[in-house]
């Protein structure tokens, strides 16, 4: 479509260049002073006017073309035109493609124009030297109309091809530019004809003025797409940004390229905000952000979430994509130093390619953030989406909306069991707690992994259920262990979201008293992971929780960003450290070095220290030499239902709690 109006176009004034050469030479001044402005008028005053458009852009010149044409002929006409839609083309983003099409579309609109007045007028101003007279009205109209017609016409073709919403859309886009073509030909253009010389300054500069305030509102548009910490793309300015690339699609030679949207998952920033401020945390997002556009381009880089990143490369494979996703991740690898003070972001990305994985910009923003959770997870930089990640969320919805169902109804109460895993004390081997862990057994799709399950369900409304069951059911085992003499405190994990509950102290205090359990015999786990340290409401929750006498236990330490002298801050009475450093610390200098370190801190602090996955004989004897220091794993015994539980450890008294 382009390329056929171009070279239509180009028939039209090439031919015109030997005639317009000879029309030059004799040109009145009237003829210089009418082209000047006609060149003059497009050209931005006040900055580029950045036009997110490709299609439509704002022109002045029609106006001045028409009368050119009227007073002194075809060839001059269309040179004109060229020349004022080359010079308001010029610098436009994307300009080449949107420029030809512009200059085309113009030049067959004049032509066709031109046309339709020759063959209703008898005689052409030209000839006359000037003036308007009513003969003139009739085959003016029929020029202005046609001029509207081809040049109208060819925007919608094109735009409703390229566009989406198809004509309708188109017609809505070119709306506002409409308005203003019907003034340059009605007005304009009747006008200048008539006043030729130094009154078309006059008649121009209220058309500057016009086009001034089209481009400021142009660049207000602009401001809006933009997110104000960063000065990035906000998600408006992402979305508009897809579409211009991808309507390159149809004309690219070979088909499609993919776009790649890649998500950069920085959420370690948020704890930064949580725990100094959300000054120095805007100060490390910007110091983020630089690093993205000096490696992008600053075209490219936007601003989704506050703890995430998005970047369109354009023209990928498949095999590029990955590589533009780990470009990503490692310009924010090393330490943002920001008054002095180093953070280290922990990037990870994810990248879903436009059309394969979808068209939309939130579609495959979503799935770009699906891979960058598959990245953390399976311990890497940077990851293309797969179709499985998709499979995954609706596997977690369904784990979901199960699990829901079957803690509502009491009849499937049987599906949902709990384990316990012994706590002992490693220098003794003395048995002195337990931890509760939730077992789920669908009827259809058997067992269901507790990791992936609680995954699903870490965020969500089902959580609180989960928690109420687990704490009811828990208590009554451990009051049935008081009974029989053996009292033992069993942990019973919570998340995030019920500490952030206010109604989970009274929950715990009503259970206890229901089952008429002493409090010592409870302990609750939360995990470091997902604390946030300084909300007033989780420390509030905390503080009651302690105040009615139930231990609180911090989970999964180090796997988070808190510091032991933060934790200070909460009323911890024990500290889990994570699997992770207690795993191969017999033959690694720096994991040992970090237990033992957390240990005596934690200690010279008043709290308890637990080891978690101790799976062999060495670790536990290594562990031993620390003093008080309780170890959890499978080397000292596996979760199992209460009953095996009871064989296995109530034979052997259990000491005090
Ligand atoms: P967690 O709280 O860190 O629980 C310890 C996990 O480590 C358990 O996994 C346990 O089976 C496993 N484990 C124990 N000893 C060893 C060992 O020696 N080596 C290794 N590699 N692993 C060991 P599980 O039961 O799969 O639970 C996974 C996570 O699910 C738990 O991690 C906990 O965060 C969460 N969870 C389990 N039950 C509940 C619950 O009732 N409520 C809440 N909120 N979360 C729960
Ligand atoms: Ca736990
Ligand atoms: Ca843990």
């Amino acid at each position: 479509m382009v390329g056929a109006a171009a070279v239509i176009a180009a028939a039209l004034v090439l031919p015109a260049l030997p005639s317009f050469g000879r029309f030059v030479v004799t040109a009145p001044a009237e003829f210089w002073i009418m082209a000047s402005l006609a060149l003059v008028v497009d050209v931005p005053l006040f900055g580029r006017g950045r036009q997110s458009e490709v299609w439509v852009r704002p022109t002045a010149s029609p106006g001045l073309a028409i009368a050119i044409l009227l007073v002194w002929g075809a060839a001059p006409g269309y040179l004109v035109q060229a020349a004022a839609a080359v010079v308001s083309a010029w610098g436009q983003p994307q300009g080449w493609l949107g420029g030809t099409f512009l200059v085309s579309r113009l030049v067959c609109a004049l032509a066709a124009a031109e046309f339709a007045h020759r063959l209703v007028t008898p005689e052409p101003i030209t000839s006359r030297g000037g003036g308007l007279t009513n003969e003139d009205l009739l085959p003016f109209l029929t020029l202005a109309t046609t001029w509207f017609l081809v040049s109208y016409g060819l925007l919608l073709l094109v735009g409703a091809t390229v566009w989406r919403g198809g004509l309708r859309g188109a017609a809505v886009r070119v709306r506002g530019e409409l308005l203003r073509s019907l003034a340059q030909v009605l007005l304009v253009a009747p006008l200048l004809t008539v006043f030729t010389g130094w009154w078309d300054v006059l008649v121009a500069l209220p058309m500057l003025i016009w086009n001034e305030r089209t481009r400021d509102y142009l660049r207000s548009e602009e401001r809006s797409r933009h997110e104000p910490v960063t000065g990035l793309l906000n998600h408006e300015g992402l979305q508009a940004r897809l579409d211009e690339l991808a309507l390159y699609d149809p004309l690219r030679p070979y088909g499609v390229r993919p776009i790649g949207v890649v998500f950069v998952n920085v959420d370690a920033t948020l704890v930064i905000g949580r725990s100094l401020g959300w000054d120095t945390h805007e100060k490390v997002i910007r110091a983020a952000a630089r690093r993205l556009t000096d490696t992008f381009g600053p075209d490219r880089v936007g601003r989704l979430t506050s703890g995430g990143f998005v970047v369109l490369v354009p023209g990928l494979t498949e095999v590029d994509a990955l590589a533009a996703a780990t470009t990503a991740a490692q310009a924010l690898q090393p330490a943002i130093v920001v008054d002095d003070i180093p953070f280290a972001a922990d990037p990870v990305a994810g990248v879903a390619l436009s059309p394969e994985h979808g068209r939309d910009f939130d579609v495959l923003a979503f799935r770009s953030q699906l891979a960058a959770g598959e990245a953390r997870r399976a311990h890497q930089l940077a990851q293309v989406y797969v179709k499985q990640s998709q499979d995954e969320a609706d596997r977690r919805i369904a784990l979901l909306a199960g699990l829901r169902m079957a803690l509502l109804d009491p009849r499937r109460h049987n599906e949902i069991s709990v384990v316990y895993q012994p706590q002992v004390e490693l220098a003794t081997r003395r048995l002195v707690g337990a931890e509760a862990l939730v077992r789920w057994t669908h009827p259809d799709w058997g067992p269901v992994a507790p990791g992936e399950l609680l995954d699903a369900v870490e965020a969500s409304e089902v959580m609180p259920l989960l928690t109420r069951h687990m704490l009811d059911r828990v208590v009554a085992q451990s009051r049935a262990w008081y009974e029989q003499g053996r009292p033992l405190r069993v942990a019973v994990n919570v998340s995030m979201h019920d500490l952030n509950d206010v109604v989970l102290p009274a929950l715990i205090s009503d259970t206890l008293h229901r089952y008429g359990l002493p409090p010592s015999c409870l302990a609750i786990e939360v995990t470091e992971r997902l604390l946030v340290l300084d909300s007033a409401r989780v420390l509030q929750t905390a503080e009651k929780i302690q105040q009615i006498g139930v231990a609180l236990s911090l989970d999964d330490f180090g796997t988070g960003y808190a510091s032991i002298q933060q934790l200070q801050l909460l009323p911890l009475a024990e500290v889990k450290i994570d699997k992770s450093y207690v795993q191969g610390l017999v033959h690694d200098k720096a994991k040992a070095a970090i237990v033992r370190s957390v240990h005596d801190l934690a200690t010279a602090l008043g709290m308890t220290v637990v080891a978690e996955g101790v799976e062999d004989a060495a670790t536990a004897s290594a562990l031993a030499r620390l003093p008080g220091v309780i170890g959890q794993g499978w080397h000292l015994g596996r979760p199992v239902p209460a009953a095996v539980f009871d064989e296995q450890w109530h034979r052997q008294s259990p000491g005090p709690t």
